[in-house]
């Protein structure tokens, strides 16, 4: 068993961007970072390369390229937290000891939930941005599609990237558009939810896109099953008085965005809320039962839109609280909730979403450069040029100038 000052759990968008701002503020901490995985991916890329506008080779990285100097990684997958005894158990049964944990393991895509999927996913038109191996097969269907239906399904919140079920809407949707195929394509969106967007400030610049696309938009329509050989998928749909019918449509497309859930050993653990999250204060971030226990990132039980926009504004915050905690100092930062939804509505123009907790909209941008509510050319610039490097260059290195140059930092 072997110990340590700060042990992170997962190098995801939250894990390494915490790791980096943490020896930025004090380069002598002794930090492990544990994570099973050879390669880290920019996921917000993945609806890029489901619309053919990135490459899938460039939203991944050597995860030994990533983590930053000074920072032991121990490549190998935490199976339970002991938090009760300060130390985490790895699959192989061996114990890391700590004095602060930061666990940011992430969400845990359930694509077993979907009867049939895993079997058919990759084939016979049915494909997933959310899976680096499936997003490209997005665009080479949407290519291909001359006439016929293309289903695109959003499961129950919370899920990461709430806007990602529809991005892939509106993208194929501009691409049938310029290609003139828009008529002879029926498009339905098949929402778990009762709502297009939960922020509702966005929601009528999005309602332009979905009569452009000739979108149907059906509420309260959850996905139960897919048949990728009969070319069916089957849902239950929810009337307004309650009461659930089975409905099977026949598609010539579906992009299925899975349902999500905490990670099993999360759910597991002393850690989790109820709802198998952990269970951590929304602004200082810090664990409600164990005070040298943050997390952020997917995992967190936070009410945040689960992005990695979300993670950037929080690794600043869960450095700076944890050296006040490991100083016996009380703690100096605030979340206010923090995340962003750039919603690709066509190629060339984004809708931004931008907002905090409660649904308080927390623009970066004053009006005149990018109104948030409104399609903006400046925002997909923004999405397609801007932000892959200010991920890797930036977010990952612990350059907070550059992602959350208004976090005052206090901590020496
Ligand atoms: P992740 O980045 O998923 O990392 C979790 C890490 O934990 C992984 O490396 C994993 O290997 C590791 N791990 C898991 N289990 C264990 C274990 N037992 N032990 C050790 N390590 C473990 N966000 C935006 O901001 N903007 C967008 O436009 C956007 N679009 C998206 C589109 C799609 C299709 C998808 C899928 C996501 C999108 N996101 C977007 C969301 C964003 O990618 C996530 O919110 C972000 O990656 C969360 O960071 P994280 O570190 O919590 O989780």
């Amino acid at each position: 068993s072997t110990a340590c000052d700060v042990l992170i759990v997962g190098a995801g968008a939250a894990g390494i961007a915490t790791a980096a701002s943490l020896l930025k503020r004090r380069k002598c901490l002794s930090i492990v970072l544990v994570d099973p995985s050879e390669r880290h991916a920019y996921q917000p890329g993945w609806t890029m390369v489901g619309g053919g506008i990135f490459k899938p080779e460039d939203t991944v990285r050597p995860m030994r390229d990533l983590i930053p100097d000074g920072v032991k990684w121990e490549k190998a997958s935490v199976a339970a937290f002991e938090p009760d005894h300060d130390r985490v158990v790895l699959s192989d049964g061996r114990r890391i000891s700590y004095r602060m944990l930061v666990a940011a393991p992430g969400i845990k895509l359930n694509w077993s939930a979907i009867e049939g999927l895993e079997e058919t996913l990759g084939r016979n038109g049915v494909t997933s941005n959310y899976h680096y191996d499936t997003a490209p097969y997005t665009w080479s269907l949407v290519q291909n599609l001359k006439g016929g239906r293309a289903l695109f399904t959003q499961p129950p919140m919370p899920i990461k990237c709430a806007g990602a079920p529809q991005k892939a809407m509106y993208l194929s949707g501009d691409h049938w558009f310029r290609q003139g195929r828009i008529n002879d394509i029926s498009i339905q969106f098949h929402n778990a939810g009762p709502v297009l967007f939960g922020v509702k400030d966005y929601v009528p610049a999005l309602m332009e896109y979905v009569k452009k696309y000739r979108a149907n938009l059906n509420f309260g329509s959850k996905l139960l099953a897919v048949d990728g050989t009969r070319k069916e998928a089957r849902f239950a749909n929810t009337a307004a008085d309650g009461t659930v019918t089975e409905e099977t449509v026949g598609f010539d497309m579906i992009h299925v965005c899975p349902p999500q859930v905490a990670p099993d050993f999360v759910r597991d653990s002393p850690l989790a809320n109820q709802a198998g999250w952990i269970e951590v204060d929304e602004a200082s971030l810090q664990h409600k039962r164990y005070p040298n226990v943050f997390s952020l990132g997917d995992a967190a039980g936070t009410s945040n839109a689960k992005t990695a926009a979300a993670a950037r504004k929080q690794a600043p915050i869960i450095a700076e609280n944890v050296l006040a905690v490991l100083d016996g100092k009380s703690m100096p930062a605030a979340y206010d909730g923090y995340g962003s939804c750039p919603l690709t509505v066509e190629r060339g123009k984004i809708v931004l979403a931008e907002f905090g907790y409660g649904g308080k909209l927390l623009p970066t941008f004053p009006t005149w450069i990018i109104d948030g509510t409104k399609p903006s050319s400046l925002a997909w610039y923004l999405k397609a040029e801007a932000l892959p490097p200010i991920y890797w260059h930036g977010m990952l290195k612990g350059r907070e100038w550059l992602v959350s140059p208004d976090l005052k930092k206090t901590a020496a």
